[in-house]
């Protein structure tokens, strides 16, 4: 049976055999090759090519891979995979969060960068509809505003707010500048942005449960 190695696309699993399902010839060199993981059976394409007259892939006898032939590294990306988050960050903010990364795997970076400076936007504006000691606060208009005086009235601590501060100045960025809004921008801004819901709701929600069991298991005050 023809097959290759390499890490599943699909679930995840490094370096396990794909099964060539089938292959499609582009030109008298390139393929399309169609190949199932030996893990969760799902289909990946790669792109393929060899010799002129060469045994189409599917035909091979053991791998598709050896010295006059080449195999794509990178599986052909048909789709996206939503990102697994946190329970504890809300439902509305992982929603956008996640929309940024697809935007950021599908290689929109300008898109990314908007969708994540919305998800911190967001984010502060649900800090000031849900904390008890904003009940009478109007939240300003403005992001970074908005987040300086989430410091100065001590809700959030000074590193989260620089942390903040940092993540809106460059979502500001990929929103407003006219230069391209690149890859790596795209990528600190997400991890950025990611640190900054684990620290706003992640953790918080966190400590709360173990204290919580702590008081119900009588070795904490209530
Ligand atoms: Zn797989």
């Amino acid at each position: 049976m023809a097959f290759f190695v390499r890490d599943c696309v699909r679930c995840g699993v490094r370096r396990v055999q794909h099964h060539v399902v089938g292959s499609n010839r582009l030109d008298s060199h390139n393929h399309e090759v169609a190949a199932s993981c030996a893990d969760c059976d799902q289909i990946s394409i790669y792109n393929w090519s060899g010799p002129d007259g060469s045994t189409l892939p599917i035909a091979f006898k053991g791998s598709i891979e050896y010295n006059s032939t080449c195999l794509d590294e990178d599986a052909v990306r048909i789709a996206t995979t939503a990102m697994e988050l946190s329970q504890y960050i809300p439902d509305r903010i992982a929603d956008l969060f996640r929309e940024a990364n697809e935007c950021r795997q599908m290689t929109w970076y300008e898109a990314a960068g908007a969708m994540y400076r919305k998800t911190l936007d967001v984010a502060t504006k649900h800090i000031y509809t849900h904390d008890p000691r904003l009940a009478e606060r109007e939240a300003a208009q403005a992001l970074r505003v908005r987040i300086k005086s989430l410091g100065e009235m001590t809700i959030l601590e000074h590193d989260i707010v620089e942390l903040a501060d940092v993540a809106a100045l460059d979502g500001n960025d990929a929103t407003h500048d006219v230069d391209p809004y690149t890859r790596e921008e795209a990528e600190a801004l997400e991890d950025l942005t990611l640190d900054l819901l684990e620290r706003l709701f992640v953790r918080p929600a966190k400590i709360a449960a173990v204290k919580a069991k702590q008081i119900a298991a009588g070795v904490r005050p209530a």
